[in-house]
């Protein structure tokens, strides 16, 4: 697979959906998941101008974080242990991934204690599904209203993850609904801000922009297959 000539169809192609959309291309962030990606192939990428990557793991990210340029914006996307907290924070841009109130705590000393503010998603289980993390459509609201009184996290929107699906169509409803959660959340917990929707990857993006997405996690259409 060709890195150079993936990225440059992708993005041409993030172009017309969000054109076709109505929507501004300058306000879809692309974020390249690296899990898995030997560096050599992730710096093909790096000198395609692609700045934002994504890592699930916080070893492997930790691994890369060092052998990469200081310049990139790093996206953390999996599951976060309460105890690999302080591994991370300072050194990624953005977690997607907070899931449970316990993390919002651990999350808010680990900045404090360092005089920052950690900026973070808050993940919906949309689809409920048995096999994901992330909160119910019907705690979110109150969730992110809580965490609003942490003072060392910032919560910039919402991120989901679809059931797989052959047929991108089937997943456009939870699309929409979490759009419709983080409308809810502007609506009733004031202060909150909603700048961001994290959803779409390789097979489902382009009806994740239909729907309102504006940072998109795409790993397979860029870099290949994965063979774990
Ligand atoms: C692996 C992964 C992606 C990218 O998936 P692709 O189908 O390869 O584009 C996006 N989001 C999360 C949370 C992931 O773990």
């Amino acid at each position: 697979m060709d890195v150079v000539k993936n990225l440059r169809r992708l993005q041409e192609r993030i172009v017309a959906a969000a054109m076709r959309a109505g929507r501004n291309p300058g306000e879809i962030k692309l974020v390249a998941v690296t899990k898995t990606v030997p560096v050599e192939k992730i710096k093909e990428a790096l000198d395609c101008g692609v700045n934002r990557l994504g890592e699930n793991r916080v070893q492997e990210f930790l691994n890369k974080y060092q052998q990469l340029p200081p310049g990139v914006e790093w996206h953390f996307i999996g599951h976060l242990q309460t105890n690999k907290v302080n591994k991370i924070i300072g050194k990624v841009h953005l977690i997607h991934s907070l899931d449970r109130w316990e993390l919002a705590e651990e999350l808010h000393q680990a900045a404090i204690k360092r005089g920052q503010v950690a900026k973070v998603l808050v993940q919906v289980n949309v689809a409920g599904e048995k096999s994901k993390y992330g909160l119910a459509p019907s705690e979110t609201v109150d969730f992110v209203a809580s965490a609003a009184g942490l003072a060392g996290l910032s919560v910039e929107g919402l991120m989901t993850i679809a059931p797989w699906s052959a047929n991108p169509e089937e997943v456009r409803p939870v699309f929409r609904q979490l759009k419709d959660i983080a409308r809810k959340v502007e609506d009733r917990a004031p202060g909150s801000k909603m700048d961001y929707l994290s959803m779409g990857m390789s097979g489902d993006w382009e009806v994740a922009v239909e729907e309102g997405a504006n940072i998109l996690r795409i790993g397979t259409a860029v870099f290949g297959e994965r063979d774990v």
